[in-house]
């Protein structure tokens, strides 16, 4: 089985283990680290019928809040927006990020999707750039060749370097804001980032001359190369939540069950490489261990391990 080549951006390691959802978690530590752009876009063209049911509700939603804007009405647009990201995980909860596993997480990211798309556009920092963006949309032509509706490249991809500009600025401005502290938790920024970038990739693909949908993936790095599943170094053992079989390689602490999607902690202990002590494997593995004993910051996931 071939999956994509991932390092995770916390401790290194590579991906070990196949996955079924477009989120990618670490095999070593457990960290919410990527996402698998072409995981995401098979969901998206699964069922055709169940695409177009969404992008029917979208219309709808677009409709009422271009109304709600029109009438400067910040609280109904708020609302519509929370209604809106609802529809929009309800029918693909593929897409819906991992570590959104409880209903209170999942009204609390709602509400952080509404009040930011809302500040997106009553903001006047940003509801400006917003504008830019729709002139540039528009400024988008289109062409038809060997039957294919296809957009000028040129004008789209103006488009695009503006968008990925605009979205990683938002961002830096999100993530300092007190409001928005329960994303460092629940989704964190890099991986947000890549999420919206691919919400905007997959809604532009099918109007894009092959050509650009291949710049469009380098442009925003969802041009991974696939690599063979090597699970030879390790062992198999049952989730111990669901019981179903997980691979853990060696020199993992924490691996995701892709059946139930919870993370299995399966080394509670490490010993101080410079005096032994056993000592408590922390929270997050990625970061350098201190000995209780000695005070010797271990680094305990060793990416060549994989
Ligand atoms: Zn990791
Ligand atoms: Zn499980
Ligand atoms: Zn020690």
């Amino acid at each position: 089985m071939k999956i994509k080549k991932f390092s995770c951006s916390q401790c290194g390691a590579p991906k070990i283990n196949p996955y079924t959802l477009p989120y990618i978690i670490c095999d070593f530590c457990g960290a919410f680290t990527d996402i698998d752009f072409s995981v995401g876009m098979e969901a998206w063209n699964k069922d055709p019928k169940r695409t177009n049911k969404y992008n029917q509700a979208k219309i709808h939603f677009e409709n009422k809040l271009a109304e709600q804007l029109g009438k400067n009405d910040k609280a109904a647009y708020q609302e519509t927006q929370y209604k809106y990201w609802d529809v929009y995980y309800d029918a693909f909860p593929e897409y819906l990020p991992p570590s959104i596993n409880t209903d209170e997480k999942y009204s609390a990211y709602l509400e952080v999707c509404a009040i930011s798309s809302t500040d997106a556009v009553f903001d006047p920092k940003w509801s400006a750039k917003a504008g830019e963006q729709a002139l540039l949309q528009k400024a988008v032509t289109y062409d038809v060749v060997d039957g294919k509706t296809v957009a000028n490249s040129d004008a789209f991809f103006k488009l695009a370097h503006f968008y990925i500009a605009y979205v990683k600025a938002s961002f830096i401005d999100f993530y300092n804001q007190a409001k928005f502290s329960i994303m460092q938790e629940i989704l964190p920024e890099d991986v947000h980032l890549k999420m919206k970038l691919s919400m905007f990739v997959q809604a532009w693909i099918p109007y894009l001359r092959e050509e650009d949908v291949r710049q469009l993936l380098l442009l925003t790095n969802f041009n991974n190369e696939y690599i063979e599943v090597k699970q030879d170094n390790g062992n198999r053992q049952a989730c111990q939540f669901c019981s179903k079989e997980i691979f853990v390689p060696n020199g993992s602490y924490k691996v995701n069950c892709e059946a139930c999607h919870k993370i299995n902690n399966v080394q509670i202990i490490f010993h101080c490489s410079s005096c032994g002590m056993e000592n408590k494997t922390p929270d997050n593995p990625a970061l350098p261990a201190t000995c209780i004993n000695c005070g010797t910051k271990n680094k305990l996931i060793k990416p060549e391990l994989g």
